[in-house]
């Protein structure tokens, strides 16, 4: 007998971990569900990086609003999580680019995000392993690294010890106010969150989200080598264009001493596995900022799929044609960091609380195409 919930949560990576976190604190009742390992999807698969970004001011707004919610919990998360407040460092290979630079230190400063401009004597000692000649960087020393898989499960646990319930299941199908379970049995719920990731399309199959496979590979252990995130400015074109492959230069320090190397992004690819080819691309990218790394032994390589909307904006509120249901998905390369600020979302809509940041820019409803008119 499964007893009626207030929130049904469909999805235990670190977006429905963080709702089932969010959900809970306020005193609801919540069962969460998930077929697989929690935090195994897209979560397991990503750098675990929380980033403010400028590509948009609604980027901004829920990146940032996230950031400072992670601020708040990195605190309480136990070492395992391995928090490193190590910043991002957006690498200029030439004077162009040190354009950007100038331009996303603005865009920071004039919205209270410190940022520090390095010239190209400054970046070649903060960073040494670095090839000779580039020209600067835009530092963000207030960017944080995470082991993401941890994280959410650390608060899914924390759901779970206020009292929500997990079943092992994968529903299908959704009837209003309840979701099947295994054998035959139906959980009652007044709302469900529906934190599926690249798998919402299962469920709503005319929602605007395509998978966007990415890889990694990560190193045996160099401690020092790398001692900031390093980004290379082209990255944003490579995260926010519409082309169907790219690759761009994205190393992190892991706490263990470990080189996290990315990053590629696909488009039109099913097939999980790792693409030897994308991979090559990737690590040649990486080795032409970085040439040292091509000393170093890889140990591992991985893919995963992102969610990705055609405006590069997760979904979060209500889905159309289902007023109980609401999507908390489509958060593309950004949904380690922002799965904080999207549980907020969720849980003030529910609770029918004017929420910190406008949600508008994330409803669902702006992607739904509009009527044809006679
Ligand atoms: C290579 C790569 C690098 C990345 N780097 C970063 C980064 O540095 N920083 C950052 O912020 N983000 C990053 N991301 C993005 C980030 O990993 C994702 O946006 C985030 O993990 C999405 O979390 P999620 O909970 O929505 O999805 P997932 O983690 O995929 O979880 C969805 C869950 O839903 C479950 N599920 C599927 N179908 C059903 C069903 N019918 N019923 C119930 N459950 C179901 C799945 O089993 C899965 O556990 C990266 C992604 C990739 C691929």
């Amino acid at each position: 007998m499964t007893r009626p919930v207030d929130v049904a949560i469909l999805g235990a990576g670190i977006v429905g971990a963080a709702c089932a976190d969010a959900l809970t604190a306020e005193g609801l009742s919540v069962a969460v569900i998930e077929p697989a390992v929690a935090g195994g999807g897209a979560t397991a698969a990503g750098m675990g990086h929380i980033v403010v970004m400028d590509d948009s001011e609604a980027e901004f707004a829920l990146t940032r609003y996230s950031r400072d919610l992670w601020d708040g919990l990195m605190p309480q998360l136990p070492a395992a999580a391995e928090p490193e407040r190590c910043g991002t460092l957006w690498v200029a290979a030439d004077a162009e680019e040190m354009g950007a630079v100038a331009g996303k230190a603005a865009f920071y400063g004039a919205r209270g995000v410190a940022t520090d401009t390095l010239d190209a004597r400054a970046l070649a000692e903060a960073e040494p392993n670095l090839r000779p000649g580039l020209a600067g960087a835009l530092l963000v020393p207030g960017d944080w690294v995470i082991y993401a898989p941890f994280a959410a499960r650390w608060m899914l646990d924390r759901a779970l010890a206020r009292g929500a319930a997990f079943y092992a299941a994968e529903p299908r199908a959704l009837e209003r106010g309840r979701v099947p379970l295994p054998g035959g049995a139906w959980l009652e719920a007044r709302h469900i969150v529906c934190a599926t990731g690249a798998w919402a399309t299962s469920l709503f199959p005319s929602l605007a989200i395509r998978p966007r496979k990415g890889q990694l590979a990560i190193t045996d252990r160099y401690p020092g080598f790398v001692r900031r995130q390093i980004v290379e400015l082209g990255y944003l074109k490579s995260a926010h264009g519409a082309a169907s492959e790219s690759v761009a230069f994205n190393v992190q320090p892991r706490k263990t001493g470990q080189v996290l190397i990315g990053s590629s992004r696909q488009f039109g690819v099913t097939e999980g596995g790792v693409d030897r080819a994308m991979l090559g691309r990737m690590l040649r990218r990486a080795i032409d900022y970085m040439p040292a790394l091509a000393r170093l032994s890889v140990i591992r390589c991985w893919a995963g799929f992102r969610a990705a909307t055609p405006d590069s904006l997760p979904l979060i509120g209500p889905a159309s044609g289902a007023p109980d249901v609401y999507l908390a998905t489509g958060h593309e390369g950004l949904g380690i960091t922002t799965s904080l600020g999207t549980a907020r979302l969720v849980a003030d809509m529910i609770l029918g609380r004017e929420p910190a940041i406008a949600a508008a820019p994330y409803l669902p409803a702006r992607l739904e195409q509009e009527p044809a008119h006679a």
